[in-house]
């Protein structure tokens, strides 16, 4: 921390963990003895493009990674977006989160996943309990965060879908019940997910009943109770949260026929 805050002063240092300038990481590579590509992978654009197609702006970047598969929904009743700027998993804010059992088993060096940080996990894989937002956080982040968090168990398919994004990213694959996918693939789906089960029912025909189904399961409004469509990234916390939510039930039920309240949903995947 002492070397990151040398040679970038006091600017924000999450800026680092997102896209660090030409150059910094060689700097920092040879500065501390760590690989490059071990530096590299420790920030968001490491993970292009298997996580992020690009950091370069595309006009139709969101369709190409969002609207290119189908899980839950035909593709007819889909919409195609303009969503400028846009990039998958990036919100506007980087949440600052942490699991109080990994935290409170590492007093030395806590625990700070980047993947973590963005809206792509609800719980720790490892433990199975909610990451609880850091309050108080600051760039030297040991002596402002709150200890006192108690861990909350998270429903298992929460727990289930966590995981499979955790081996995502730590083994490059996904061992699905019926088959292996490539972390890339994963990801996108999972983001489809989110952006069907986002569509408005008025457009889904029968296929409305299963929406409905899906959200009312959670005791969730349709959408998250959103009036008119966000692109997830841009959305509050919270409301992420309940999208993730949503999705880890979709994708439970396939499996768990004996989940009555959603008896009718099928999920196909169309690669
Ligand atoms: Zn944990």
């Amino acid at each position: 921390m002492d070397l990151l805050l040398y040679e970038w002063g006091k600017r924000q240092i999450i800026d680092l963990d997102i896209r660090p300038p030409d150059g910094f990481l060689e700097t920092i590579a040879s500065r501390s003895g760590i690989d490059l590509n071990t530096l590299r992978c420790m920030t968001i654009v490491g993970w292009v493009p298997w996580l992020i197609d690009s950091f370069d702006l595309d006009g139709d970047s969101f369709n190409c990674y969002v609207n290119q598969f189908s899980v839950l929904l035909p593709k007819k009743f889909r919409l195609m977006r303009t969503a400028p700027g846009w990039r998958a998993w990036l919100p506007q804010t980087i949440y600052q989160r942490v699991c109080p059992v990994c935290l409170s088993k590492s007093i030395e060096k806590p625990i700070y996943k980047l993947a973590w940080q963005l809206p792509l996990f609800v719980s720790c894989p490892v433990h199975g309990c909610w990451l609880e937002l850091v309050r108080g956080y600051s760039d030297n982040f040991h002596s402002s965060v709150d200890r006192g968090s108690l861990p909350r168990a998270a429903d298992q398919v929460i727990t289930k879908m966590d995981r499979y994004t955790e081996q995502a990213f730590t083994t490059g694959y996904v061992n699905l019940p019926r088959r292996n996918i490539h972390a890339g693939l994963w990801y996108r789906l999972l983001r489809t997910l989110i952006e069907e089960i986002s569509t408005p029912v008025t457009r889904c025909g029968a296929q409305s009943k299963t929406l409905k189904k899906i959200w009312s399961s959670l005791g969730y409004s349709l959408r998250a109770g959103k009036l008119y469509w966000q692109p997830f990234e841009i959305l509050e916390p919270a409301v992420q949260v309940q999208f993730l939510e949503a999705a880890a039930t979709t994708l439970s039920y396939d499996r768990n026929p004996r989940n009555k309240s959603l008896g009718d949903i099928r999920l196909f995947i169309v690669t």
